[in-house]
């Protein structure tokens, strides 16, 4: 309601100037490096980065490997550095303490829990043979369901959510495991979690959330909400840099049952006794399966902490504000342009990006980033503008807005230039 308020008033650019001048996170933007002359609308794909990211890896490089070289896997503790950021990121994601680590990236931890809650479920549920998600999931998640029900072979379907099967009628007392993206990456439609994590449990399933777009961008309440797992990545709303290891997350209910499917040695209970038998450490390190990328674990942990800074109502009210805004304007001052929107009006659906169809939509994304406004692309037509009130101001939506508008104006995408395709979108 206050953001509605907020955004209906906002319709100079004065007016967002004046709304950037109160407000309470305006002071974190000056922890991010940000490109001079530009608007970076892509920190749903890409985080930017901290200031204090490059200090770290200098010393992580230059000292830590440089100068104590081995030592530093006790002297430095490498060796807790995953458990260490993981406890980090479970207080972001209201987690509890002892149930997070960062590690491997989301579509191997995807791997690893639903090999665990199959596993759990073959014991308390037996027969089950239906994995749910939805057509409009993250790829990967889909593809990682696939790749495992083929490896099981034990008859697992997937089972997917879409136009014509909604939640309620794709759930049924077949389906053993659901897993779904808290916030879509593509519409930014934001599922109830505690709801729909209710209702997989009435039909005696186990659910599997993927925070890949929520993480640092919705509050998010897994231990409140009862969920069973979650996976998610940390150089999104994280800023954790390229690459950087994302991380999983196991309710206390399920820790002694899971069985980590990837029986490396730093899931072992004692790697250092080079043992030739596999037996898991107690408690989350048994979520680890080989040798972490220590430079890339130790830059993320910068981003983490500013996030950790940050009051979740608040991030909550300026992202909410910042995406009304930016459909309003879209809607008043682009109303002459085939742009559709596809992310939920409503607030309590939506996560933290706005998503428009434009027929051309690829070329218009190409024209707009050569205009200073760098958002993404993503199949079929639709352009995406994530929105980080951590680093973006209602007067960069009110500018983004007008390069739009100009672009669209003038039909500046319409050049044989936008339409060529790199290989990443
Ligand atoms: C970004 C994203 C991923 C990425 O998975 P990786 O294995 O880290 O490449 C997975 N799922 C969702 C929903 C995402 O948005």
């Amino acid at each position: 309601m206050q953001s509605n308020a907020a955004s209906a008033a906002m319709n100079t650019r004065e007016a967002c100037v004046a709304a950037d001048a109160n407000d309470p996170l305006a002071s974190f933007r000056a922890k991010f490096l940000l490109p001079e002359g530009e608007l970076y609308f892509d920190g749903n794909s890409l985080g930017a980065r901290p200031i204090g990211a490059s200090e770290r890896a200098l010393d992580v490089v230059e000292r830590e490997w440089g100068t104590d070289l081995i030592r530093s896997w006790n002297t430095n503790h490498w060796f807790d550095l995953p458990i260490r950021i993981g406890e980090k990121i479970g207080a972001l994601i209201g987690g509890g303490t002892g149930s997070t680590v960062a590690t491997d990236t989301t579509s191997i931890n995807i791997f690893k829990s639903l090999a665990a809650a199959l596993r759990i479920q073959e014991e308390d549920a037996p027969g089950r043979r239906v994995i749910l998600s939805e057509r409009d999931n993250f790829p990967t998640d889909l593809y990682m369901i696939q790749g495992l029900a083929e490896l099981l072979d034990r008859g697992y379907e997937l089972r997917l959510i879409d136009d014509s099967l909604s939640l309620d009628e794709a759930i049924d007392d077949d389906v053993s495991v659901v897993l779904l993206s808290h916030v879509n990456y593509r519409t930014g439609a934001l599922w109830p979690m505690a709801e729909v994590t209710a209702k997989a449990h009435a039909n005696g399933a186990l659910i599997i959330w993927d925070l890949c777009h929520s993480v640092g961008a919705v509050p998010v309440t897994l231990a409140e909400a009862n969920a069973d797992f979650a996976v998610g990545c940390t150089y999104k709303y994280l800023n954790g840099g390229p690459g950087s290891p994302a991380f999983i997350w196991v309710a206390e209910k399920h820790q002694d049952r899971f069985q980590q499917p990837l029986s490396g040695w730093w899931g072992h209970s004692n790697p250092f006794a080079m043992s030739p038998e596999y037996a898991p450490a107690d408690g989350i390190r048994k979520f680890l399966c080989g040798t972490q990328p220590i430079t890339s674990l130790a830059v993320s942990e910068i981003g983490i902490d500013i996030a950790l800074e940050v009051d979740q109502d608040e991030l909550r009210a300026k992202s909410l504000a910042m995406t009304e805004l930016f459909i309003a304007l879209v809607e008043q001052r682009l109303s002459d342009h085939p742009l559709t929107l596809i992310t939920p009006r409503e607030q309590e659906l939506r996560g933290s990006h706005v998503s428009l169809r434009h027929p051309e939509g690829y070329a218009v994304m190409q024209a707009l980033i050569a205009h200073g406004v760098i958002g993404d692309y993503r199949e079929p037509e639709v352009l995406r503008f994530g929105i980080t009130p951590l680093y973006l101001g209602y007067a960069d939506v009110w500018d983004a807005v007008e390069v739009l508008r100009k672009v669209l104006d003038e039909k500046l995408w319409d050049t044989p230039e936008f339409q060529r395709r790199g290989a990443v979108t």
